[in-house]
Formats: structure tokens, sequence, C-alpha cells
């Protein structure tokens, strides 16, 4: 105060801590003050005006952030997945420690250069792409890319992020983490190596038993030995199945390392429906398959691969519904597609499990479920093979209700 008095210049403290004795007992005060000196005419002070603004409700309630976000940042910097987050538009602008130890970037070095130095050159396209889809669309985010470490080893990681919304719905900001599944994807790659390798080398013995085994019941068919033809048949169908099975797990091998082709020509649908369904009628003496359609149309696929669908989406009906015996086959013309439905009265499936089905192994779990032989692959494959032919596949079902599977193919 004094030197206000000596030198006329305003003193002003913002955020002065003061203690204030009341009733109360001993409170804590932020304040802002100021002294202005009042001059006289000739120039020298008379006076000091103050003025006091109780800012103690501003500064606690900064604190109060302050504190949340020191505890935010020590929890973020000792987990060992990488966090971050953006902006409602998609701007990154924070990182933890883990990220920073990982790729050996500085914070400068981040804010400067875009983050998406940090992801492999190959993922980057898809990387912004999705990126931007899930900002503009406000839907999760979830991507696997690799990530560069600062000795160069890229790694595989899973990320996730999800907006933060405020009371009225809005997106104010983005979390996201990212989490290294690189072990993950390396077992998983030796899971596939080992099922390409053991299909294939499985493929050339089971074909030889098969070609054997069809000579013999050839030669058998009306020999005097039922023991044998009975016999032979038997292994038949074993054979049947077990190569039905290395067929398929070669292609999901196929499917992952995208060398799955379709040999495209136009065929009648109906025809080629017909004709699965006299194959498939012909083993099976549980159940009658119904086909009803009544005009036939062309389409451009591939044929082998649409019979493989037929084949597995009606031994499926047969297979999940033991204790009825009637599939319905339909086809129809809707717009420019061309729909088939498969509808069986058997054990259905829950809703939950609609999407999931179509899931290489996925094979829905429960009590009825685990009693059927299988490996989830079927589908995976029809949904392969519709895809690829620009179709979609889908099922309407209830559990214990049956279920109805559909899939569409453009129309020739
Ligand atoms: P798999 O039959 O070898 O297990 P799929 O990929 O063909 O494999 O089918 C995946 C799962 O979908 C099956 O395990 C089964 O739980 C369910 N599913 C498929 N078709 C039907 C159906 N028609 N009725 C009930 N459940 C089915």
């Amino acid at each position: 105060m004094a030197r206000v008095f000596n030198t006329g210049i305003t003193h002003r403290e913002k955020e002065a801590l003061a203690y204030v004795e009341s009733n109360d007992g001993i409170k804590r005060f932020f304040l802002d003050f100021e002294y202005s000196p009042l001059f006289q005419h000739d120039g020298t002070v008379s006076g000091i005006m103050i003025s006091v603004y109780d800012v103690t409700e501003k500064v606690e309630a900064r604190m109060k952030i302050e504190e949340s976000e020191r505890k935010f940042r020590l929890l973020a910097d000792s987990m060992p997945q990488h966090i971050w987050t953006s902006d409602a538009e998609g701007n990154l602008n924070y990182f933890n420690k883990s990220v920073y130890s990982y790729s050996g970037f500085t914070p400068d070095e981040l804010e400067t250069k875009d983050w998406i130095h940090i992801v492999h050159p190959e993922d980057r396209e898809e990387n912004t792409e999705r990126w931007k889809h899930s900002v503009q669309t406000g839907t999760p985010f979830l991507f696997e890319h690799r990530f560069r470490r600062h000795d160069g080893e890229d790694r595989w990681q899973l990320s996730r992020a999800l907006p933060v919304r405020d009371d009225a719905g809005n997106i104010q900001m983005w979390v996201g983490t990212s989490t290294d599944i690189d072990e993950i994807k390396k077992h998983e790659q030796q899971k596939d190596d080992f099922i390409r390798m053991a299909s294939h080398e499985l493929k050339t013995p089971v074909t030889t038993i098969k070609g054997y085994i069809q000579l013999l019941l050839n030669k058998h068919s009306n020999g005097n030995d039922p023991l044998l033809t009975h016999s032979l048949s038997v292994i038949d169908k074993q054979i049947f199945k077990l190569t039905k099975l290395i067929t398929d797990l070669l292609d999901v091998t196929k499917i992952e390392t995208g060398s799955f082709e379709l040999i495209k020509e136009n065929f009648l649908i109906n025809e080629l429906a017909e004709e699965i369904i006299a194959d498939i009628q012909a083993t099976t003496d549980t159940h009658k398959l119904v086909f009803e359609s009544k005009k036939d149309n062309i389409v451009y696929a591939d044929k082998d691969r649409i019979s493989q669908v037929l084949i597995n989406l009606l031994t499926n009906a047969i297979k999940y519904s033991p204790f009825t015996n009637e599939v319905i086959i339909k086809t129809s013309l809707s717009g420019d597609e061309i729909i088939v439905s498969i509808h069986d009265f058997g054990i259905g499936i829950p809703f939950q499990d609609h999407e999931k089905i179509f899931e290489r192994f996925y094979r829905v779990e429960g009590r009825d479920e685990k009693t059927f032989p299988g490996f989830g692959i079927g589908l995976f494959i029809v949904k392969e093979i519709i895809t690829l032919h620009n179709g979609k596949v889908w099922v309407e079902s209830e559990k214990n209700n049956g279920a109805t599977f559909y899939f569409s193919l453009p129309a020739s």
C-alpha cells in the first residue's frame, strides 16, 4: 500500500489466498484485489481505493477440475495400453505416456507431426477413412492396425474409441485405447498356417480313399456279401463328411489369404436348386425337402459356389431340426434381386446370435446346440461366397421356433 502511495502505480493481485475467521471457524477465500491511487490535482496521491472480488467459487471449481485431470493423467499414464482423446471434430489432442514411450516421439514432435505417422504406412488410408466415418456418424471406432515402435518394429494393435456425449447427446470428445495384440495375432497366424497345412496334407489321402471306396462299391453293389456292401456304404458316407470338412477348411484359408475366386456363368437358379435338393434328399430319410417356386430366373454367378451355399444351408436345416420333418425352399424375384430362402422348423437361433453365426468358428452355445456336430465354418463360407457375388445373407429366427435363412443374388 505504501508503494502505491509513493509511486502512484496501481497494485493488483489475483487469487490471493486469505483466511478469514468467522462464527463457523476459519474459512479459506481466494480474492482478486486492487489498490488504485486517488490523485490530487497536483499529482500527489491523496488516498487509495481498494477493490476486492471474492473469486473463491471459481478457483475451487477450477482446482477440482485440475485435480480430476491430474488423477486421470496419473491413471492413464500408469496403464500399459495406449490412451488418447480427441475433440468432437476428431482432432487428437491427448496421448498418455505409453504412446510416447512406445513410439519414441516427444510431446512436441507429436504436436507438430501428424499422429498418423505412428501407424504403419499400409494401414494409414483405411485408418483415416474409418476414423472420419466414426467422427461423422458418431459410431464407435474399432480397427486393427500396426503401430511402429521406436526401434522400428511394427506391432499389431486393436484400437477402439467411443464418443463422450453431453446430456443433450452432443458429442463432446472421443476417448480411445489401443491394445497390443501382436502376440495374439502371431498365434492366430500359426493356427491358420497349421489348418492350411493340415487340410492340404489330408486332402490327397482322403481323395484316394474315396476313389477306392467308389470302386469297391461299384464292384460289390449287387454282390452277395451284405456286410461288405453295408460297410462300404457307411465308410462312403463318413468319407463324404470328411471331404466336406477338408474342403471347408481349405476354403477358410483361401478366404483368409484373399485367394477365393469366382468363375461366373449364366444359369437358372431353380434348376440348380432342384438338382441340389434332389442330391440332399437322397442322403436323408428323416426330412422332406419341399421346393416351392413358380418362375425360374437366370443368375450370373459361380454355379459350384452357389451349390455349396445351398448344400450348407440345407444340411444345416436338416441337422438343426431333429424333431421335425420338413424343410421348405423358395426362390423369388424381388426388384433386381433373386432371393432364395430355406425354412426349417427346428431349434431356432436366439436373436443375439443372428449376426455372430456368420463369423468364423462361431457356434451357438447351449444345451440343445451341444449335441450337434460341427465346426462353425459353414455359414462363414456362405457369407463370403454371397458377399463376393454382391449379395446379402441373413436369418430370421427365434429360439425353439425354426429358422429361415435368406440369400440374395443380383438377377442377370
Ligand atoms: P456348424 O453347423 O458346423 O456348427 P455353421 O457355420 O454352419 O457351423 O453354423 C454356425 C452355427 O449357427 C451352428 O453351430 C448353429 O449353432 C447355428 N445354426 C446354423 N444353422 C442353423 C439352423 N438352421 N437352425 C439353428 N441353428 C443354426
